[in-house]
């Protein structure tokens, strides 16, 4: 990368101080960070800003000349390792084992549980950051140096930032050991244990996402650790003589031609409890009954319909009539 080039990116000249120079770094490399912008070419960007700081740097401090390109050789995690001491937190690791595992969960609920809406409390196993390690999977050893504390990093402090660079003598040969108790992996399984609501009226197959209820992801340059999504499937018991539309209940009454004549009354067996279904005389096939705040959590209505059998043979009712009439 050119000179001229790397201040353009930085969005400085020349001759800005030192301090400038570090304060628009510290300001891109945060906007930037892939941890915090999600943005497809933050990861580019990030780089570039990187590689553009330690020309400008170099520049600066008159290692190259205003034509010469920087022959200095970028190792992306050693950026990464930079960065996330800059800010105090943990350096971005490889993705641990297990992390791209999908939990999907099952649950069942009753027909009533799902007209009323209800909480359910689920168990089950998940990948956790290894307690041992931090979630790191390995421990940092003393690489013998002495001129580094056995680190194979050095801080720098420059004004007011600090920053870390490679020690000269060991040449940053670090040691590491793998973590015992998770075997490297940065995660154990755990027992896990959330409470879900889950909406009324939701259907069979239904798919909740449950945020961060999945396994570890990982940890960010915050020492915040991530988790991803769990899927909740949602089965639902089957109940033949109830639909369920628009929040209503909906259910068929069956009747006898004479009921409907003479009117009556019936018992009914809702979600609720018992209620009175009163059909009035008169009453005409596909009626319609409705009972208020009986439909989806207590509000809606629960909707009757009425069918009425009519009798195969209506010989004997039309000559009855007809002798009525003619009574008449
Ligand atoms: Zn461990
Ligand atoms: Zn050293």
């Amino acid at each position: 990368m050119k000179v001229d080039e790397a201040f353009e990116i930085l969005g400085l000249s020349k001759d800005c101080s030192d301090q400038e120079l570090r304060s628009k770094y510290r300001e891109l490399s945060k906007k930037y960070h892939p941890d915090v912008n999600k943005e497809k070419d933050a990861h580019d960007v990030f780089v570039r800003i990187n590689e553009a700081n330690q020309v400008a740097k170099d520049f600066k401090e008159g290692k190259i000349s205003d034509i010469e390109s920087s022959g200095f050789g970028f190792n992306i995690s050693d950026i990464f390792n930079n960065i996330g001491d800059m800010f105090g937190g943990p350096s971005r690791k490889s993705a641990p084992k297990h992390s791209k595992e999908v939990i999907s969960l099952t649950q069942d609920i009753t027909f009533k549980e799902c007209v009323l809406g209800c909480r359910k409390v689920i168990k089950y196993k998940r990948y956790v950051p290894c307690n041992t390690c931090g979630g790191e999977g390995k421990f940092k050893e003393h690489n013998g140096c002495a001129d580094c504390n056995g680190q194979g990093m050095k801080t720098v402090n420059h004004g007011n930032a600090i920053f870390r660079s490679v020690c000269g003598k060991c040449g940053g040969k670090t040691k590491v050991k793998n973590c015992n108790d998770c075997n490297g992996d940065a995660t154990v399984q755990a027992e896990t244990e959330i409470t879900v609501t889950i909406p009324a009226g939701i259907e069979s197959g239904q798919v909740l996402g449950l945020r961060g209820a999945g396994n570890f992801h990982s940890t960010d340059m915050f020492g915040q650790k991530a988790y991803n999504d769990a899927h909740l499937n949602i089965k639902v018991e089957k109940n033949p003589n109830v639909k369920i539309v628009d929040g209503d209940l909906v259910s068929d009454i069956n009747t006898s031609l004479l009921n409907a004549l003479t009117g009556y009354s019936t018992k009914y067996d809702s979600v609720y409890g018992e209620i009175d279904v009163v059909i009035p005389p008169k009453s005409k096939n596909k009626d319609e009954l409705k009972i208020k705040n009986h439909g989806l959590s207590n509000s809606g209505y629960h909707r009757f319909i009425l069918n009425i059998d009519y009798p195969d043979d209506i010989a004997p009712l039309l000559e009855a009539l007809k002798e009525t009439q003619n009574k008449e």
